[in-house]
């Protein structure tokens, strides 16, 4: 990456550049400038083309009141969610039919994680077929934003205080199996909120981490 002087507009020479302190300075103007802040300025200029030309399966709509994205969380990886999901819960099925004729309480007992386990396996596949992630992003202040995930108005809806987040950043968590769980998560001091990105491709996530970070920047920034 070339440094320009954001004054006379002169390339930086590599000596000139002190990564570790965070600084560079001109040899023409003689002044020092921050390094951290170019970086700054291209995770905006990067979140802002992105707002503008959203990847495939993101909506962004925007009226006087807020700005809405959609993400779509439908993913060709719930084809296999999918069929493991319907012989898990086959085989569920026929143990419970198996044990309700056997009037057994403990296999009953037993079953019921079972049960229990299938329901979350189907409401895995729904969200991967029909599930979403939206952001509101009000306008006006006083209103909360907040991010919503779900199916339809099914879900879970976490309001933001921008300026109580103190870091925004994907997890994955990986079975031995080689499967793994993914979240972005969003701290506060004593909240974390967690938005799963199992079902979302890579430019889905890409997106979605950089503009939760561009509006965090801009709701903290009191003089941009
Ligand atoms: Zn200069």
């Amino acid at each position: 990456m070339k440094i320009y002087c954001p004054k006379c507009n002169n390339i930086i020479e590599s000596a000139n550049i002190n990564v570790a302190e965070d600084i560079y300075v001109c040899s023409k103007c003689n002044e020092l400038f921050k390094l951290s802040e170019i970086l700054d300025q291209e995770n905006i200029n990067e979140a802002e083309n992105l707002l503008r030309n959203p990847p495939k399966g993101i909506w962004i709509g925007k009226n006087n009141e807020n700005t809405k994205i959609k993400i779509s969380t439908h993913s060709s990886s719930a084809v296999f969610l999918i069929f493991f999901t319907l012989v898990f819960s086959s085989i569920s099925f026929l143990i419970f039919l198996q044990i309700l004729t056997a009037k057994s309480i403990i296999g009953l007992l037993f079953i019921s994680v079972f049960v229990a386990v299938s329901i979350y396996l189907w409401i895995q596949v729904f969200f991967s077929l029909f599930g979403k992630i939206e952001i509101i992003i009000n306008i006006n202040k006083s209103i909360k934003d907040y991010i919503f995930t779900g199916i339809g108005i099914i879900g879970k809806k976490h309001y933001i205080n921008w300026k109580k987040i103190i870091n925004i950043y994907a997890y994955s968590y990986h079975y031995s199996e080689g499967s793994a769980i993914k979240s972005i998560f969003m701290s506060e001091e004593n909240k974390l909120i967690k938005i799963p990105i199992s079902y979302i491709n890579d430019n889905k996530r890409m997106f979605l981490l950089s503009v939760l970070k561009y509006y965090r920047r801009k709701n903290t920034n009191y003089f941009a």
